[in-house]
């Protein structure tokens, strides 16, 4: 949720340029890998910044949304690149009345024919938010983090008890900031309706879910950044789990009973040790 004085769009398309820079700089977006999303619910002028106008049909309809704003970026935009011109990168879809269809606003600058392939999965997993939580703010980010993603073909990280215990342990931050643990969705096609409804399950209880073999998402009702920094969060642990395993597992990682004790003194409610 987002107080008043609400951010300006040029504020909004600042934010997401830099969450798409900072993926970029920790290693979950080679070349146009990842998409972002944000979705307001309080009224904006779009045409100043994105003057031309189509009517699209929406992936899936929304009608509780009508009347909301999404900023996402477009098919084959690298994320690092948003930050130099986000109008040629960000399209922008305020939902008609009825929830089926919406007003495409581009800018004449724009460099993408359509927005992203995994819109599906980010309208869906806005729609259940929000409608869930009321917020008038909500944030996706798709990343490929390399250490994750390279987990992710490992067996036994498939588990998700395993894969929270093991990713877990290795900061006290991680527990803090994830103390849903991270969620996991057997490989399934990008932008197929298998990924979106898995995005839209793991993602009620989670704040960041691991598509095995391809990526993660992430959400935040606070900012772009925000879920950006929990792409972050579980790549550093990937990367500690990562190094644990080359050299052998003689790292021993937070106890048990050392983590039960951040929790109690930082009040975080978990269930995963
Ligand atoms: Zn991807």
């Amino acid at each position: 949720m987002i107080n008043t004085p609400y951010p300006e769009l040029s504020d909004l398309l600042t934010m997401m340029g830099e969450a798409g820079r900072h993926l970029a700089e920790i290693e979950a977006s080679e070349g146009a890998a990842g998409n972002i999303s944000i979705c307001l619910r309080w009224d904006v002028e779009p045409r100043n910044l994105f003057p031309t106008i189509n009517e699209i049909e929406l992936p899936q309809p929304a009608p509780e949304l009508a009347g909301a704003t999404f900023l996402v970026s477009g098919s084959g935009r690298r994320l690092r690149e948003i930050i130099d011109e986000p109008t040629a990168s960000i399209a922008c879809i305020v939902i008609n009345e009825g929830g089926k269809t919406g007003k495409l606003y581009t800018s004449p600058h724009r460099r993408f024919e359509r927005v992203t392939s995994e819109f599906n999965s980010h309208l869906a997993v806005h729609y259940d938010q929000i409608c869930a939580t009321g917020t008038n703010f909500h944030a996706v980010v798709h990343a490929q983090p390399l250490h994750l993603t390279y987990l992710s073909h490992i067996p036994r990280y498939q588990e998700e008890k395993y894969l929270n215990t093991h990713l877990l342990r290795w900061q006290p931050e991680t527990i803090i900031n994830l103390p849903e643990g991270i969620g996991f969705i057997p490989f399934r096609i990008p932008g197929s309706p298998e990924l979106m409804a898995g995005n839209v399950e793991a993602l009620r209880n989670h704040r960041i879910v691991i598509w095995a073999k391809h990526g993660v998402m992430a959400r935040s009702d606070i900012s772009v950044k925000r879920a950006a920094d929990r792409v972050e969060y579980a790549e550093t642990a990937a990367k500690y789990e990562y190094l644990n395993l080359r050299v052998g597992e003689i790292g021993e990682g937070l106890s048990t009973e050392e983590i039960r004790s951040i929790c109690e003194t930082f009040n975080v409610q978990q269930n995963i040790f």
